[in-house]
């Protein structure tokens, strides 16, 4: 951003990121401990290449509280470069202290800027290292008594197997993950909503509910990357993770 510019204000109150850039992909963000749900598939000193997809917000607090959250051991991830510093250049947005992830005092509850979900299969991109977070949630479940035949999940709106255009070296690859890729109209497309249901039922989850509703072609409401490109706005879906009292 232009160093003459005003302070943009966003709608959320966030300031936008000090330094980003449209190249700005992909961080690398280190576990302060293991010892959490969120990171017991990591060591502390791993180091985790993870997408980051935000234009705005990055972490800020007053000294007293960072002082406090540090010294209750709630800063979870930070910024780092290639050799482990948390420097100013690998940091991609501004973050103080290079923070990339925080917990609340209890340990139990936990925010990252950083996008794990899109770390978890290397073959649409992003790398893996997602998994190692997003699977030690997975085993604390487990170690904690829960039973994957009792989640319930739901797949929301995203590209459907009507639009997902791909070519034939993507297809070669995405056919490793079962039978997914079809031969429509003279192209191929992809059905990411079977896979993500194959990948849901293999993990012993059974009840899915898909909505099967297309980003791309399914109406103005739904912001699709591929039919509008960028044009300032981006769509986004909140999930809920929980369990009954
Ligand atoms: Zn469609």
């Amino acid at each position: 951003m232009p160093a003459n510019w005003p302070a943009p204000v966003t709608p959320s109150g966030w300031p936008l990121t000090e330094s980003w850039t449209d190249d700005a992909l992909g961080a690398v963000i280190v576990p302060e401990t293991a010892a959490t749900p969120f990171t017991h598939g990591c060591r502390p000193g791993d180091l985790l290449s993870v997408p980051i997809k935000h234009g705005e917000g990055c972490y800020v607090a007053d000294d007293t509280t960072l002082c406090e959250i540090e010294a209750r051991g709630q800063v979870l991830f930070r910024y780092v470069d290639a050799s482990g510093e948390p420097t100013p250049e690998a940091n991609p947005n501004g973050s103080l202290r290079s923070i990339a992830g925080v917990m609340n005092a209890g340990h139990n509850v936990f925010g990252l800027m950083p996008h794990p979900e899109h770390a978890v299969e290397a073959i649409v991109g992003g790398g893996e290292d997602g998994r190692r977070l997003l699977g030690s949630l997975i085993d604390a479940l487990k170690a904690d008594g829960a039973d994957t035949s009792q989640i319930v999940a739901a797949l929301g709106p995203s590209i459907g197997p009507c639009c997902y255009l791909i070519d034939e070296s993507r297809a070669k690859m995405l056919r490793r993950l079962g039978d997914h890729v079809r031969e429509r109209q003279g192209g191929i497309v992809f059905d990411l909503w079977s896979a993500n249901l194959t990948q849901l039922e293999s993990y012993g989850v059974r009840d899915i509910e898909v909505a099967g509703i297309c980003t791309k072609c399914g109406g103005r409401d739904l912001w699709s990357y591929r039919a509008r490109d960028a044009e300032g706005r981006y769509g986004t879906q909140l999930a809920f993770l929980g369990r009954p009292p």
